[in-house]
């Protein structure tokens, strides 16, 4: 058994400690070895060396369950016997003790597939299980079991194989049969072979013989209709180059080999994952064939391209099928991944799209810091991205700044009694006595250290003696204090810079190619 270690490990225990279930339920997808398990487990039972982990393989009960003609191991497909009568049949003969071994097997495979009758049959039995009988029950389905059956099963979920593992599996395989091998060609076997062993062992068995007794990477390759990655590392480099001459050169090259430009593109989106693995973690590249390849394009293309190349392709995938020829679809994609990348995007203006503080408004703005951002692009500075920058100027415009919250900017205070400064709003001086309107909400504000400290900076700002009076006002009544100005100016800058942002033709067109959306929050005015 290869790569399910887990569930090898518990079942161990429970043989070792000798305490044994009555009903095992193995799950996870097809090919990984649920039956492999089962029957292993079923040797473990009834070898006549003892109920043993590690089974003799020599003795009659081993080497009749190995033939499948062992008496007491009662297999069943489930697929194939799914009506009532038949489970009935088959529980029939439940409480009669075994023939030949320690233990009586069931051994139901795709046991999902049993009608809710036959369910309810071997439920009875389940619910008062004999000694001698042991249930084993596989499935790629478990959801499909009825609550009542699950619960009366020990579980065991066995895992897809990684590739890695699969590969290791078939070298080894072919080392003991001492026939020789490409690594890339067992690459291509492990990955075909989706996380099924079975089905890697089946497509080695098939590749040896369409080799005539050899693994070769080509034959494999043509025998899977797998895209060469050698022609997909190439597309890489000229993305990781900007090079678009030799990106058509390698697509007019995979043309006149008749590749499925759709395979091509999978391989593709599927090499950009390995890329942005290994940039993150780069020992995930460990091993890989291609582990040159990779590590070499994973440093030369920026994280932020692979993101964008991905995306891309992704819906390329999506899209190609609609392209008048698949050919063309692929050099479309390709082409847009170039277009598209961050850094060349600077020659068609996006890049030179920034904000800037404008001069466009002079009038509504009094204070040197507080105008509004403006985007000008050189590319495209013309009225349609700054037009609708200046109606939102027009339409808001800056508070009236009144002296006080200039008088405030300059006080220096800090914490607290700046707060009480920035929330309150001038209503008159003279004569030495500054009166205050507090907004109420800030009332708490009002203490005697606070004011102290606000009045004895005024007296340095004015170089005079200054009283303060302080009345309390509704929110609504102080509109005008320092600490709205400010938000309302911040607000009108961030509001300003969402509109450039949205009015900027370079982002309508990655809207309109990608179906994007402008993540409003995450623009930020730029000072
Ligand atoms: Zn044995």
């Amino acid at each position: 058994m290869i790569g399910q270690e887990h569930v090898l490990r518990a079942l161990i225990n429970a043989l070792d400690n000798d305490r044994l279930h009555h009903a095992y339920l193995f799950t996870g997808t097809r090919g990984v070895g649920k039956t492999t398990v089962a029957r292993i487990f079923a040797k473990s039972l009834n070898c006549e060396k003892g109920i043993t982990y590690s089974p003799c393989g020599v003795c009659s009960a081993c080497t009749e369950i190995d033939q499948g003609r062992f008496v007491d191991l009662i297999e069943v497909d489930a697929a194939s016997r799914t009506k009532v009568e038949d489970t009935r049949e088959l529980l029939e003969n439940v409480q009669y003790a075994p023939t030949r071994g320690r233990f009586k097997v069931y051994l139901i495979d795709e046991v999902h597939m049993l009608s809710t009758h036959s369910f309810n049959a071997l439920l009875k039995t389940l619910e008062e299980p004999p000694p001698h009988v042991k249930f084993l029950l596989a499935t790629t389905d478990p959801q499909k079991l009825p609550v009542t059956i699950l619960s009366r099963c020990l579980q065991f979920n066995l895992k897809r194989m990684a590739p890695e593992m699969i590969a290791g599996h078939l070298e080894y395989v072919l080392g003991e049969e001492g026939i020789s091998f490409d690594k890339p060609a067992i690459a291509q076997i492990s990955e075909g072979a989706d996380g099924s062993m079975r089905d890697a062992l089946s497509l080695l068995d098939q590749a040896i013989a369409y080799g005539g007794g050899k693994l070769v990477d080509d034959e494999v390759r043509a025998m899977l209709g797998t895209v060469d990655r050698r022609h997909v590392y190439k597309l890489l480099q000229g993305l990781a180059d900007a090079d678009a001459a030799s990106i058509l050169e390698t697509i007019n090259g995979l043309a006149q080999q008749g590749v499925d430009f759709t395979a091509v593109l999978a391989e593709l989106v599927s090499q950009l994952h390995k890329l942005a693995l290994a940039q993150v973690v780069p020992q995930t590249a460990e091993g890989l064939a291609e582990q040159e390849a990779i590590t070499a394009l994973a440093q030369a293309i920026p994280q932020e391209d692979i993101q964008l190349y991905y995306q891309i392709g992704l819906i390329g995938r999506r899209d190609l099928p609609f392209a008048p020829e698949l050919r063309s679809g692929f050099e479309m994609i390709m082409l847009r991944m170039l277009a598209f990348r961050p850094d060349a995007s600077s020659q068609s203006g996006l890049q030179q799209t920034q904000i800037q503080t404008s001069n466009t408004a002079p009038k509504q703005v009094s204070q040197k810091n507080s105008q509004p951002p403006v985007v000008t692009s050189k590319a495209y500075s013309n009225t349609a991205s700054a037009a609708p920058v200046k109606s939102a100027i027009a339409e808001r415009g800056p508070a009236v700044t009144g002296s006080w919250h200039k008088i405030v900017a300059q006080l220096g205070l800090k914490g607290m009694a700046q707060q009480l400064a920035a929330n309150s709003e001038m209503i008159s001086r003279d004569n030495g006595v500054i009166r205050l309107a507090l907004s109420s909400q800030h009332a708490s504000l009002r203490r005697k250290s606070l004011e102290m400290q606000l009045q004895a900076a005024l007296q340095t700002y004015f170089g005079e003696p200054i009283k303060l009076e302080f009345s309390i006002a509704a929110g609504t009544q102080t509109q005008h204090t320092p600490a709205v100005i400010d938000k309302r100016q911040a607000e009108n800058k961030q509001q300003a810079a969402v509109d450039a942002i949205n009015a900027d033709p370079n982002v309508r067109r990655i809207q309109e190619s990608f179906n994007a959306q402008v993540v409003t929050d995450s623009v930020r005015p730029i000072e």
